[in-house]
């Protein structure tokens, strides 16, 4: 299985990762903050870390302080009364979630649809388990869109009910999405549902830039829609809710008869999550509400992201901008480089895109994500015309890497 696909291919975190590039170079690739976490949320780990029961083995479904934070906070978002014993589950960040999923539910041959682009770590958590991924297309903006949304990206319903086969188990859904920024609306959302309900298939919907949602758009869930619920897990994640992606502190929320089966398969995988960062997410999530955290980290973001936005604009260049997550997609059709530059053997047997950002990393010195690691090997031309630029760092930074961002034309 591991032979199957790309899933062996070195990944593009590994290829773009900080410790490769210039020390100087300013980091807008992998998706992760250069700013810490609230203190009011980590002060929980400290005090977790002194105390003797969370240094150990939590139960597999989560602290139970975390179990009732996810209630309290989701609940009312999901318009029910959440059953802490059998409706959530907490995981080693998002990923190990769905993986989990995958294991619990695939069985060989079992076909997963994804739209296209698609979060990476999607196609080898799928293929790992004995399914096989089905891409949809989320057709790119029309050409003659001078200043594209994250909304010009669409789906063709049509081209979705096309691809279910009698082996059809699961659709993912990813919004807001990675790494396009969309945010599906909520008639999008109903389409896909009715298509899920129709064919009795899975839903998986990725939520994990929940929080992140900008210019007054909803961030609709597929489980509140009608008859969705019971065939619905929601992944939500603490890395990308309180600026600490390597806690690897994710969740699951969803009927009892998925979240049971994923269960036993992420007792058996990670039997557990680390206990004290279960702590200062559930401290997170305890008081999100009375200190407006996410209101005032969204503005923070909208702030950020017109950092990246301004110089685009004023170099002219064409983007997407995003209604959601924290990275934005840049056409880079137009940027030249010369061949014979000394690329790397990890970036030559790759796409355009590749060698564009390894490109940029080096000479102007910010380095981005290059998007044709999101499609598979079939469509990777379609992801060659982009790079995606990631907006999750201090407005100081981000205001240096613009400067510097003024040298790409
Ligand atoms: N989700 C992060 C991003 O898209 C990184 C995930 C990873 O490194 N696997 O940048």
């Amino acid at each position: 299985r591991l032979k199957e696909g790309r899933a062996l291919a070195q990944d593009v975190w590994s290829i773009f990762n900080a410790l490769n590039l210039p020390a100087d170079c300013i980091n807008l690739g992998q998706g992760y903050m250069n700013f810490p976490p609230p203190a009011w949320v980590t002060e929980a780990a400290e005090e977790a870390l002194r105390t003797v029961a969370p240094n150990h083995y939590s139960h597999p479904k989560g602290r139970i302080r975390l179990r009732e934070a996810i209630k309290k906070f989701y609940g009312p978002q999901l318009g029910r009364e959440l059953d802490v014993e059998s409706e959530i589950l907490v995981t080693s960040g998002a990923n190990e979630g769905q993986y989990s999923v995958f294991t619990a539910f695939l069985e060989q041959g079992d076909e997963v649809i994804m739209f296209e682009p698609f979060f990476d770590q999607y196609l080898p958590s799928v293929t790992f388990n004995g399914g096989k991924p089905v891409y949809v297309p989320l057709h790119p903006p029309a050409h003659d869109i001078s200043k594209p949304t994250s909304n010009d990206w669409t789906i063709d319903i049509a081209e979705l009910r096309r691809a279910v086969t009698p082996r059809t188990k699961m659709i993912i859904v990813n919004t807001p999405h990675n790494p396009v920024g969309k945010v599906f609306t909520k008639k999008e959302l109903e389409e896909i549902a009715a298509v899920a309900e129709e064919f009795n298939l899975l839903v998986m919907s990725d939520e994990v830039y929940d929080c992140l949602v900008f210019d007054g758009k909803e961030h609709i869930r597929i489980a509140n829609l009608p008859g969705m619920w019971d065939r619905t897990v929601t992944v939500g994640s603490a890395g990308k809710a309180f600026a600490a992606t390597g806690w690897r502190v994710g969740w699951l929320i969803g009927p009892a008869s998925i979240i049971q089966p994923t269960l036993a398969a992420t007792t058996r995988i990670v039997f557990c999550t680390n206990s004290p960062l279960q702590e200062a997410a559930a401290s997170g999530l305890e008081q999100a509400k009375e200190r407006q955290y996410f209101e005032i980290q969204r503005a923070e973001y909208a702030e950020r992201r017109k950092i990246l936005v301004d110089v685009f604009d004023q170099l002219g260049l064409k983007y997407t901008l995003p209604e959601g997550s924290y990275f934005i997609l840049l056409d880079i059709s137009n940027v030249k480089f010369p061949d014979d530059y000394p690329f790397p053997k990890s970036v030559l047997g790759r796409g355009r895109d590749f060698r564009a950002c390894w490109f940029i990393a080096m000479e102007i010195g910010v380095s981005s994500i290059p998007v044709s690691e999101f499609y598979c090997e079939e469509h990777a031309n379609i992801g060659e015309a982009y790079a995606r630029f990631a907006f999750c760092k201090d407005v100081d930074t981000l205001g240096k890497a613009a400067e510097r961002l003024k040298n790409l034309k």
